[in-house]
Order: C-alpha cells, then sequence, then structure tokens
C-alpha cells in the first residue's frame, strides 16, 4: 500500500488530471503533475508542476524518481516516456494497459479474446487490403484510425466503394479500421477500478448521449435490462482482469435491440477515469476519481453505489460563453445542481470547460433540469 502522505505522478494536466489532484489531496497524497503547458488545468491543484512535454523521457524519469506511484490521464504516453519511468517508479495502469488501449485494432481483438462482443471489423495497412475488409463489414462502414482518434476526430462513414478509396488516401496514420456499422439504439458505458491486490469495484452502467461526437448528457443508472448491465459488468471484469489492470478502465458500448433481444456491442476502451463517470462525483458514494487514487496506492476500494438512487450529468463546452460570462446566478436557481469548472482560459468552440451534476432518483428529470440549467447559463446579448 501506498500510504497517504506519499506523492504520485500524474502525467497531463488537464481536467481528469485536475480531478485526479483533487481526489488525492482530499485523501492526503501530495501531488506531482508534468504538462507542456504551465497554466494547465492541473497546475493549480498540484503541488508542483513539472513542464515538459509528454515525449520528454529524460523530465517524465525525473519526475517518476520523485513519486511513489505514476498514473496517466491520457493513454497516447510515448513509449520511451514510459521507457524512461518503468523501474523508477510503479506504474498505474502498466505499460501494456496503455499499449493496448491506445490502438483501436489491440482493444477489439483483446476484447474479442475476452469473450466480449464487437462488431465485424478487419485492418486496412493499405489499398490492397481494402476489398477484403469491405466484405468483412459490408457497406456503409466506418474507417478509422487506430491511434490519436478521439470524439469523433479521424473517422469516416463509407457509404461506397469510391468513398472508401477516397478515405483511404487521407486517413493517417496506416494501419486503419474498418467497421461494420453498427445499428445501435443507445450508447452506454461502465468504469471498472481495479486494485494490484485484484479487488474490483464497478459503478453503475452509465446512459451517454452525444452531440457532433462530443459527450453530451450522462445519465445513470442506464435504463438497461438487467441481463445487459450483468453482461456489462462480467465484460469489464474480464477485459480489467486481462490487462492486469491497477487503476481504472472504461469501457464504451453500443446498446443494439430492447427488451429480451437487448445486447452489448464494445466499441472502446480508456484506461482512466471518464468524462461519463464524471456524475459521479455528486451522485455515488465513492466517485471515479477517488477510486482511482485508492486503486493505484492500493487502499481499500469505496462504495460505487448511488446517494439517491440515480443522476445526470452535462457537459459544458466553450459554446456556452459564446456571449461572454455564463449567467451562473439565473443557472443556479435549482439549488442541488453541482457546478464543476476546470480553470481553462480560452473557452474555445468545443472545448470542454466543466460540467454540471445532479444526484436525482429519477435520471431523465435530472437530464432535463440539467440541460435547462445548460440553456440559462448562455448569457443574453
Ligand atoms: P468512437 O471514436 O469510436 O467512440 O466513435 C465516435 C462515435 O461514432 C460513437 O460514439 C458512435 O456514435 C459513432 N460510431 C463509431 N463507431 C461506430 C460503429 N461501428 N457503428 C455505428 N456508429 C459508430
Amino acid at each position: 500500500m501506498i500510504t497517504p502522505g506519499s506523492r504520485i505522478g500524474i502525467l497531463g494536466g488537464g481536467q481528469l488530471g485536475r480531478m485526479m489532484a483533487i481526489a488525492a489531496r482530499r485523501l492526503g497524497y501530495g501531488v506531482i503533475g508534468l504538462d507542456p503547458d504551465p497554466a494547465c488545468p492541473l497546475a493549480a491543484v498540484a503541488d508542483e508542476m513539472v513542464v515538459a512535454a509528454y515525449g520528454e523521457a529524460a523530465a517524465v524519469a525525473h519526475l517518476a524518481a520523485r513519486v511513489a506511484v505514476l498514473t496517466v490521464e491520457f493513454e497516447n504516453v510515448p513509449a520511451e516516456s514510459l521507457a524512461a519511468a518503468q523501474g523508477r517508479t510503479r506504474l498505474a495502469p502498466g505499460p501494456q494497459v496503455l499499449h493496448a488501449a491506445r490502438h483501436r485494432l489491440r482493444e477489439k481483438d483483446l476484447a474479442r479474446h475476452a469473450g466480449l462482443t464487437t462488431t465485424a471489423y478487419a485492418a486496412i495497412h493499405g489499398p490492397e487490403d481494402l476489398d477484403a475488409a469491405l466484405a468483412v463489414t459490408g457497406l456503409p462502414a466506418i474507417l478509422k484510425t487506430c491511434e490519436l482518434g478521439y470524439d469523433g476526430k479521424g473517422q469516416r462513414l463509407l457509404r461506397s466503394r469510391d468513398e472508401a478509396h477516397a478515405a483511404l488516401s487521407v486517413l493517417r496514420p496506416l494501419p486503419l479500421i474498418a467497421e461494420a456499422v453498427v445499428p445501435f439504439r443507445a450508447e452506454c458505458s461502465v468504469i471498472i477500478h481495479r486494485s494490484p491486490s485484484g479487488a474490483c469495484a464497478i459503478h453503475p452502467v452509465f446512459e451517454n448521449r452525444h452531440h457532433r461526437h462530443i459527450l453530451d448528457v450522462t445519465l445513470v443508472p442506464a435504463a438497461l435490462a438487467s441481463a445487459t448491465v450483468a453482461a456489462a459488468e462480467t465484460g469489464i471484469r474480464a477485459l480489467a482482469a486481462a490487462l492486469d489492470l491497477h487503476g481504472t478502465l472504461c469501457a464504451e458500448f453500443f446498446v443494439v435491440g430492447s427488451g429480451a433481444d437487448e445486447r452489448l456491442v464494445f466499441n472502446e476502451m480508456a484506461p482512466r477515469p471518464h468524462n461519463s463517470g464524471h456524475v459521479t462525483i455528486d451522485a455515488s458514494r465513492c466517485c471515479q476519481f477517488e477510486n482511482h487514487i485508492r486503486a493505484i496506492t492500493d487502499l481499500p476500494l469505496g462504495d460505487t453505489s448511488l446517494l439517491l438512487g440515480g443522476g445526470a450529468m452535462v457537459n459544458l463546452l466553450g459554446e456556452v460563453w459564446a456571449s461572454g460570462e455564463p449567467d451562473w446566478a439565473n443557472a443556479l436557481t435549482n439549488a442541488a445542481i453541482k457546478v464543476h469548472l476546470y480553470g481553462k482560459g480560452e473557452p474555445r468552440s468545443g472545448r470542454k470547460m466543466g460540467h454540471l451534476n445532479l444526484a436525482a432518483a429519477d435520471p431523465a428529470e435530472a437530464a432535463k433540469r440539467l440541460i435547462a440549467a445548460r440553456e440559462a447559463l448562455r448569457a443574453s446579448p
């Protein structure tokens, strides 16, 4: 066990790093962050920041030597930096987890081996693979880069062979993954924490609604059949065990069919706290960030049950600031709504600036209230 008072290192200073650090400090740990931006969201919360690029192996090695455990807020840590950290401190999650989770082909292969259902998919290393891949997926299909894609970036819908050839000439780097389109009726995610001792805690399943490929609203618990929830839990446990995860893993699924025909199709995973889990800060007995810190330090995991039986979250993107400072007084007339802001300077369009949470027995009603509050935030011109 890494006892409170020890130092935790966090690679990446965005909102996830910041909320990890808030939880770590509540538990009495010190925090040293690493980020190229000295004004990043983590900087205001960490005891100390190392200002360096993630690929600067010497800086990562220096940080690693000063902390009892090093965690990450994103999966795309350059391999040289991970190698530099190894041997100097404990990595949580380990390099094998980041290696699998940062690559769409590897994560889908892993999910299949762990017994989860995926959509039909095929690797494309060059134009010569295209016909065979489309024979596996059929049309329409979705073509994605394997690495560095997020929030819908690096992917194209293919309705014809011509579109496929055009997309193949622009999407980089190779290889790409072609996926059959899943006729989903909803999207959901499930988050697990796993300690070095193998102890696990799983949050109730989240239902996620996206707008322009960016998470917009999360409801918890997702309205799913109990057999579907059980399948999500079995699936995430199998993934965490296969990866020998120390830390937090989020898996995203498509929900297909309903009633007795309802089933989950695995889409992707992230080896860290996830935007869909932000609602747990206010709706759950122990949130995803505190449980992440407990998992990487091997403290007993906290209770993931819901305080009031449910809740919802809405993201606040830069657009909320389009006409000036949001009207906080007007929006927060519902005193149960909690505001989380990440301390980011410039509210650019699509940039995640913060979120609103509401714990409530009825998640759909909570979401409705949060959406109304977000509307009221937009200052009148
Ligand atoms: P991803 O980056 O894989 O999470 O994809 C972003 C969004 O694109 C997902 O949330 C879905 O709405 C959609 N999408 C991705 N892959 C598929 C697929 N195979 N079938 C249908 N929709 C997809």
